[in-house]
């Protein structure tokens, strides 16, 4: 068995090399004047995709259906606006094999950020190359397991000791977060209902969202939870007390349902905020009421249950950065598990002069994961022995933890793949049949939607997940270990390629619609203001010409991780001596799913 997983690893390596060739030669011949008939309509250009040749001039005659459009090339300057009964004519040089995205830039109804169109230049063998570079990168990443790396002790430093034992940081991170909520929820109930020039689905959707997935999460797990405005009232509340510490907190303190004790509540959320994704991030007013649906959820589940259950087991955004905070190159974690042994007071869990653990979290207990802990500083604060640490750490370092894998996380792991997948195929993609169908504007055809939306996340992925479990287990040739185990494990391995798949859809979707943000802050609720003179900024188009490649580089990225990841997993669960065979049928999933990915930027 040994041999023939080397032979299949030879084997795709020289596969790889081999398209990596087929790729070269794409170049450009002399060309043919292309005279195409475009049509565009609320929120699709017709045809979709336009396919020519290398060298050709592509002249689009523009014709609208409804409102005024416009149509922007990105990576370029051509830009045109598409009156209704008029024709535009732009002429494209299509110089070089690949695929080049054109967009409406006119603002045009709630789903204009995501109206786009696709003209892909033959021979495109791009979606060729991506493949080859996976194949290398799974095949480079696959040999050897990740070793432990040394930690840096942030808390050593008495300028960042002193400053997170203050008990006032917390508020000072919270206080802008509440004022700009505020203002979001505002300017959903009273604004306009256009979401491209409303403070709230621009703040939220994009600047938020941005901040969150190519910053926050990759760089600092559950950071975003220390400074969430949504728990703060009710937390507030409940303690009776805002910045201070008080003894005998005000809500009732009831514990939360032992049925409940899991991530299957903050899954259901999830699921149906994906689901609904399209509605909620182009409405003004559904992402207003959403959020304020959050916040009386929080400040009923903390008046009436004991700590923060809100955050630990229900909240969707919570249950999504907990799982790729394993991945945060930042933990938080007793220095000295020695030092809580001797510990009569655990006043980490407990409280003590700080309150106990918002998330039931107990460091001097030897947790092990980011998952829970919402970097609160409450236990740094309440340890006597000053023995809690924040330290700097090796990406992915959690994933290596082997005690307490769950299946409710790796549903999670599983669901979070198959959202970026199907969100990158509604939103990036050029087929607006399917963003109508997603936008709630028929019940039938939503129903066709969810139904095949549901099918692919819940149903065939983890369908998919099992089968290469399995695979591993035959390959491996250990009948003896539960394929149930190999399931929840395995799933881990794919938090990498998952996070890198979310950073390379919102860069996607961020960029192209990040003029928006000056926009509404001169103009948060679309009234005609312009309070700082940046109402009218617009956006040339020309620096998204690197943003697939700023995708792939992500996507290698997240496979990188993710490999390297099923590599030390499946040696844990399966034993180092089975490990490479075990490895062949997960590096090869995820080495398939990644190309997915590709494709969809590319193809
Ligand atoms: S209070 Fe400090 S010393 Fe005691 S168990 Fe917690 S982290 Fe360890
Ligand atoms: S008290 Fe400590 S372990 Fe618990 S959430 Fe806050 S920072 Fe994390």
């Amino acid at each position: 068995m040994r041999r023939l997983v080397s032979l299949l690893g030879l084997g795709a390596l020289a596969g790889g090399v081999v398209l990596l060739l087929a790729g070269v030669g794409a170049g450009a011949r002399a060309g043919r004047e292309v005279e195409v008939r475009l049509f565009v309509g609320r929120y699709e250009f017709s045809p979709p995709r336009v396919s020519v040749q290398a060298g050709d001039r592509v002249t689009f005659r523009i014709r609208s259906r409804d409102v005024t459009h416009g149509f922007a090339v990105e990576g370029t300057s051509i830009e045109a606006t598409v009156l209704p009964g008029r024709e535009a004519r732009v002429t494209v040089p299509a110089a070089r094999a690949g695929k080049l995205r054109f967009r409406c830039s006119v603002i045009c109804g709630p789903l204009h950020p995501f109206m786009v169109g696709e003209l892909v230049v033959e021979p495109n063998r791009w979606p060729l190359w991506g493949g080859a570079l996976m194949l290398l990168v799974g095949f480079l990443a696959s040999a050897g397991a990740a070793r432990g790396a040394p930690r840096a002790d942030l808390t050593r430093w008495r300028p960042v000791r002193w400053l997170l034992r203050r008990r006032a940081l917390q508020f000072a991170l919270i206080l802008p977060n509440l004022a700009i909520f505020t203002l979001i929820v505002l300017a959903g109930l009273l604004g306009t209902a256009t979401g491209a020039t409303n403070f709230s689905t621009i703040f939220v959707w994009i600047a938020w969202w941005g901040l969150l997935v190519l910053v926050l999460i990759p760089l600092g797990g559950r950071l975003w939870c220390a400074m969430c405005p949504i728990p703060a009232p009710g937390e507030w509340l409940a303690r009776g007390a805002i910045v201070g510490h008080r003894a005998r907190p005000l809500g009732l303190g009831r514990p939360w349902p032992r049925r409940l004790q899991s991530l299957w509540p903050a899954f259901g959320a999830l699921l149906l905020l994906v689901l609904f994704g399209l509605v909620v991030t182009t409405r003004p007013l559904v992402t207003a009421l959403l959020l304020l649906g959050f916040t009386v959820l929080a400040l009923a589940t903390h008046l009436v249950f004991e700590r923060r259950v809100f955050c630990r087991y229900v909240c969707p955004v919570g249950g999504l950065i907990g799982v790729y905070s394993l991945l945060a190159p930042l933990e938080l974690r007793a220095r000295d598990l020695a030092v809580c042994r001797e510990c009569r007071a655990k006043a980490c869990f407990r409280g003590g002069d700080a309150y106990p653990c918002p998330t039931f979290q107990f460091p001097g207990g030897g947790m092990a994961r980011n998952t829970y802990c919402v970097l609160c500083t409450e236990c740094l604060k309440a340890c006597p022995y000053d023995n809690v640490a924040l330290r700097l750490r090796p990406f992915g370092a959690d994933l290596a933890v082997a005690r307490g894998r769950r299946a409710d996380e790796a549903w999670l792991a599983l669901l979070l793949v198959g959202t970026a997948l199907a969100h990158s195929v509604i939103k990036l993609g050029p087929w607006g049949f399917i963003k109508s169908w997603a936008d709630l504007e028929a019940a039938g055809p939503f129903l066709l939607y969810a139904g095949l939306f549901l099918g692919v996340v819940v149903g065939a992925l983890p369908a998919l997940h099992l089968a290469v479990a399995w695979l591993s287990r035959m390959f491996a040739g250990a009948r003896a270990v539960p394929v149930r185990r190999l399931f929840v494990d395995y799933a881990y391995a794919l938090l990498p390629l998952g996070l890198g798949a979310w950073m390379a859809f919102t860069l996607a979707v961020v960029a192209p619609n990040l003029s928006y943000v000056p926009r509404v802050l001169s103009d948060p609720f679309g009234w005609g203001w312009d309070l700082f003179g940046t109402r009218a900024t617009t956006w040339t188009w020309v620096p998204l010409r690197a943003l697939p490649w700023a995708q792939l580089a992500l996507l290698l990225a997240g496979l990188w991780g993710s490999v390297r990841a099923a590599r030390t997993i499946v040696g844990q669960v399966l034993g180092e001596a089975r490990a490479r065979c075990g490895l062949v049928p997960v590096a090869g999933f995820l080495v398939a799913l990644a190309w997915g990915f590709a494709v969809l930027y590319f193809g």
